[in-house]
């Protein structure tokens, strides 16, 4: 991987010394390594053990090889974050207050539409509030352009 990028971002011995201390954990069974209690977790429903999630297996075990390395490129899929809007999708200032004529809809204006679907939305529900939020912008801008907001 290093060869890949022209520069030495991985270092070999870090990194199996990471690996090492993960397969460890697979030998503890009450082991509090986040990944592997997620995923004994996730086996203890009947359709993830069958279908989903396979048994933990040690990384370095020569019977789970060949290792892997893939070179991931990373996209922002969500923002968490955004312009704060109120229910007529237009943006308000640290103090709360509208800020005349300027409108944000979608991601923009935060996760998954204005934060529609709440903090803890699920996924796959993001467009349309962002969908939705967008009509809202629409009408209030139209509504502001008549002179009736
Ligand atoms: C991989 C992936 C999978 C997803 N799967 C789902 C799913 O299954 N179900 C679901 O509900 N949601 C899903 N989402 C989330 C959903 O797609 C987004 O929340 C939604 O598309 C956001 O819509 P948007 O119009 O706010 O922003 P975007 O769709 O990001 O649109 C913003 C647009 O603005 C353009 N733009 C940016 N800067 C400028 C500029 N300076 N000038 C002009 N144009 C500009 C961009 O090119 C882009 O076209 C997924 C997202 C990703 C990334």
């Amino acid at each position: 991987m290093n060869r890949l990028t022209g520069e030495s971002l991985l270092d070999f011995y870090d990194i199996e010394q990471q690996i090492k201390a993960r397969d460890r954990e697979i030998d503890h069974p009450f082991s509090k390594d986040l990944q592997i209690t997620a995923i004994r977790g996730a086996r203890n429903y009947a359709g993830d053990k069958l279908i989903r999630v396979a048994p933990p297996h040690k990384v370095l075990d020569p019977k789970n090889g060949p290792l892997i390395a893939v070179r991931l490129h990373i996209v922002s899929r969500k923002t968490l974050g955004g312009l704060q809007t109120d229910l007529s999708a237009r943006v308000l200032n640290d103090s709360g207050e509208v800020i005349k004529g300027l409108y944000a809809a979608g991601e923009a204006s935060g996760f998954g539409g204005g934060g529609l679907h709440g903090y803890r939305a699920l996924e796959g529900t993001f467009l349309g509030g962002c969908l939705f939020s967008g009509r809202t912008a629409g009408r209030a801008m139209a509504l502001e352009a008549e002179g009736k907001e």
